[in-house]
């Protein structure tokens, strides 16, 4: 038996499935992982993979990269949590502020969600009004009004509307399909009641799927004829499309963004800010209540600082390479998924793509769905035999980050290639 298996056996028993978070969870069990560097992870057993998870992607600059740890470790002799303003927070404020023009203030958070959860919250009190629109298959946390006919895990998990959450707050949550804005504007002009529209400006959570042409202009227009505060949700895209975000790549304004995920590269922090007649609203100034021990603790914050200002310092080079890399990934893949003749779609964009088993595009919840899953599922087992790890679900993304190599992409592109004969057979 390996460690990885043992000590799968021995967490079920005091953690619930044996994982902290349910994606982590795979057939027949997940790997334990010792340690991580630059692009690769070890497991227990000591099994070297390419990373391609990243933290979900999270670590857009790698694993234990050297000017983020420089700044913790620095951080870590002045002290760890002080729960008083420090100077540093300022100083990530102006940074986030600088890189995403449509922020004017910013509160530091923990978590996505908890930044999503602020965001709504902010939404509803601003406009004195109930109702959040959504779209089908877009994940922003694990919060009630949110986690309705959400991706990633919850679609996973086939769970339309958790057990223990409240259909009064689900009812509250109007679903639309993604890519449809003549649907978004139907709803909006029929309900009086929409305090704010949260999306996905790139959907990475039904595996990957791209805004369509003139979709997120819509959705702009749409909000902002009736009304409505829009919600970007970046905690995937925030510094991994661009430098400002999808908001930046796309060229549009919301009026609150979310950012987590890239913004600490491997440590805990996230963000929500927006226009300054919004944020104001929060308290103790406003009566919009929000509130955390560890929002803008000193080392998260020392990190995003330092991972701000390395991806601002190597951008001209960071995205360009991360999107030859992919293009290259994703191409290599495409040409042997066709010689193998395995009908499929891969979607992709910067430094993320993912392969869908189907011969339809896919562009929305339900055409992700209709992918064969367990293609995937088959598809998966071999690239981690291969020492290649990808998320273990067709509802996430492949995610590359600055520290992958030349030779792990070859790599990679080989382990493919046998991944998807494995999934013909
Ligand atoms: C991961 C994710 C979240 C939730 O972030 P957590 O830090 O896991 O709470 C929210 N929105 C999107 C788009 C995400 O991908």
């Amino acid at each position: 038996m390996s460690k990885s298996q043992k000590l799968f056996n021995d967490s079920k028993k005091v953690i619930p499935s044996g994982v902290n978070s349910p994606v982590r969870y795979f057939e027949p069990y997940p790997f334990f992982t010792k340690k991580s560097n630059g692009s690769y992870i070890w497991d227990e057993d000591n099994k070297k993979y390419i990373d391609f998870c990243n933290g979900y992607g999270a670590l857009l600059l790698g694993h234990r990269r050297k000017e983020v740890l420089d700044a913790v470790l620095k951080q870590l002799t002045q002290g760890t949590l002080f729960c008083t303003p420090t100077h540093s927070e300022i100083e990530l404020s102006k940074l986030i502020i600088g890189n995403f023009p449509s922020i004017e203030k910013v509160r530091l958070v923990n978590t996505g969600g908890e930044a999503t959860m602020t965001a709504i919250r902010l939404a509803r009190g601003f406009t004195k009004k109930k109702k959040i629109i959504k779209f089908e298959g877009c994940y922003h946390g694990a919060h009630d009004s949110v986690l309705v006919k959400a991706g990633s895990g919850s679609a996973h998990n086939g769970i339309s509307v958790s057990d223990g959450g409240l259909d009064e707050v689900a009812k509250n949550s109007l679903v639309v399909p993604y890519n449809n804005s003549e649907e978004l504007e139907k709803v909006i002009t029929k309900n009086k009641d929409v305090a704010g529209v949260i999306i996905e400006p790139v959907l990475a959570n039904m595996g990957l799927i791209l805004p369509e042409k003139n979709f997120l202009s819509q959705v702009r227009k749409i909000t902002k004829d009736n009304d409505v505060p829009l919600i970007f949700d970046e905690v995937v895209t925030g510094f991994r499309v661009s430098p400002g975000g999808a908001q930046q790549h796309f060229g549009i304004k919301p009026d609150i963004t979310t950012l987590a995920k890239a913004l600490g590269n491997g440590f805990v922090v996230a963000a929500v800010g927006g226009k300054k007649e919004i944020m104001n609203l929060l308290s103790p100034g406003g009566k919009v209540y929000q509130a955390s021990t560890y929002a803008g603790n000193p080392v998260s914050v020392s990190a995003a600082i330092s991972s701000i200002k390395t991806i601002n310092k190597i951008k001209n080079k960071l995205y360009s390479k991360l999107e030859q890399y992919n293009s290259t990934l994703t191409r290599a893949i495409g040409d042997m998924a066709c010689d193998l003749k395995i009908p499929h779609q891969i979607n992709s964009t910067s430094s993320m793509f993912q392969i869908f088993f189907t011969d339809k595009p896919v562009t929305d919840y339900v055409s992700s769905k209709n992918a064969d899953a367990n293609k995937f599922k088959k598809m998966f087992s071999t690239l981690l035999k291969k020492g290649v790890f990808i998320a273990p679900s067709q509802f996430e993304v492949v995610f590359l980050s600055d520290a992958h190599t030349k030779s792990d992409i070859k790599y990679t592109i080989n382990a493919y290639d046998i991944a998807l004969k494995s999934v013909k057979n």
